[in-house]
C-alpha cells in the first residue's frame, strides 16, 4: 500500500478515479449491475481501464479504501502510477524508432570528423547539464534549440532523448510534434467540415508542459505560419511552458517574423549540433542493440 502523494492527487486521471470511487462508495450497498458497468466505462474513458491489479493490492480500479476506523480514507495503489506512466508515454507521440533512445546512449564516437565529434560531446554535456538542473530551468520556462544545417546529424534523436528523460525522471507530460504537421493541422481546422477548431488545437499545444517542436523553419513561412507560431511561442513563453526545438537553421536564419525570433532567443538555450549525418550509423546501432536484446531472449 502506498500513501497518497500531493503529486498524484493533482493528477487529473487520479482525481477522476477518486470521484468515481466516491460515487461508488456512496451507493455501495445498492449498487446495481448497470451502475457497475457505468463506473467501468467512466474509468476506461479516463484512460484507466479496470483490470486485475498486477500487485494484487487493489481490486483493479487503483483505489484502496482504509476502513479501520469510522473516518474512512482512501489511498492510491502503486498500479495507478504505472498506468499514468504508460498513458504519458503513449500520449507523448514519440516515433517508434526513437522510443528507446537515452541521452547516455548518444554516441559521440559515431562522428568521423574531429570538430563534429567535439560538437557532439559538447551537445551531450549541455543536455546532461540541462536535465540535471531541470527543475530550475522549468521554473524559468527555459527550453532548448538544437540546430545545425545538416539533416540526420542527431538533433531529433537528442531532443527526444531529453524528452524521454524528462518523462522518466521528472514525471512531466511531453509531446513530440513536427512543425510542418502542426501548421497543416491548424490550417485544416479552417475547413468547414473540420473536427477541431483552431482554438482547440492551439489551446492543446499551448498547454503541453514540455513540447518538442521538430524541424522548425523548414520551407517558406507564409503569413499564417507566422501568426500561428507567434501565438504558440508567445503563449508558451508567457506561461513558462518548456519548448525544445530542432532546426536546420540558426535562430537568426529562421524564415519568421522578428517577433517569433526574439521570443525564441529569450525562451530557448541554443545547442550547436554537428554538421555530419549519422542517420545510417544510428539506425545500424539501433538494429545491433535490438539484435542483442533478441539474442538475450533466445
Ligand atoms: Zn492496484
Amino acid at each position: 500500500m502506498q500513501a497518497m502523494t500531493a503529486d498524484l492527487l493533482e493528477n487529473p486521471l487520479v482525481q477522476r478515479v477518486l470521484m468515481a470511487k466516491m460515487k461508488t462508495q456512496q451507493h455501495r450497498q445498492s449498487l446495481k449491475k448497470e451502475d457497475a458497468q457505468q463506473k467501468s466505462l467512466r474509468l476506461e474513458r479516463a484512460g484507466i481501464p479496470i483490470s486485475k491489479c498486477p500487485y494484487g493490492v487493489c481490486d483493479g480500479n487503483g483505489v484502496i479504501l482504509n476502513s479501520a476506523n469510522e473516518n474512512e480514507s482512501a489511498s492510491i495503489c502503486k498500479c495507478v502510477q504505472d498506468r499514468v506512466n504508460k498513458a504519458r508515454y503513449i500520449n507523448a507521440n514519440i516515433p517508434e524508432r526513437f522510443k528507446m533512445f537515452t541521452v547516455n546512449s548518444f554516441d559521440c564516437s559515431l562522428y568521423d570528423k574531429k570538430n563534429d565529434a567535439i560538437l557532439a560531446c559538447n551537445a551531450k554535456e549541455a543536455a546532461i547539464a540541462y536535465l540535471t538542473h531541470f527543475e530550475e530551468n522549468a521554473e524559468r520556462g527555459e527550453g532548448l534549440y538544437l540546430h545545425s544545417h545538416t539533416k540526420g546529424s542527431g538533433k531529433t534523436r537528442l531532443a527526444i532523448s531529453i524528452g524521454n528523460a524528462i518523462m522518466a525522471s521528472y514525471g512531466k507530460d511531453v509531446k513530440f510534434v513536427r512543425c510542418l504537421d502542426l501548421l497543416s493541422k491548424v490550417k485544416e481546422s479552417y475547413r468547414e467540415d473540420s473536427e477541431y477548431s483552431e482554438c482547440q488545437i492551439l489551446e492543446e499545444i499551448c498547454n503541453i508542459p514540455v513540447l518538442i517542436l521538430d524541424e522548425i523553419g523548414v520551407g517558406n513561412a507564409s503569413d499564417s505560419d507566422n501568426k500561428i507560431l507567434t501565438r504558440i511561442i508567445e503563449n508558451r513563453g508567457t506561461n513558462k511552458k518548456i519548448t525544445i526545438l530542432t532546426s536546420n537553421c540558426d535562430i537568426d536564419e529562421l524564415p519568421y517574423d522578428e517577433r517569433v525570433i526574439s521570443k525564441l532567443k529569450e525562451q530557448a538555450r541554443r545547442i550547436k549540433m554537428p554538421e555530419e549525418s549519422v542517420r545510417d550509423k544510428v539506425a545500424e546501432q539501433r538494429d545491433r542493440d535490438f539484435g542483442k536484446q533478441v539474442s538475450l531472449l533466445e
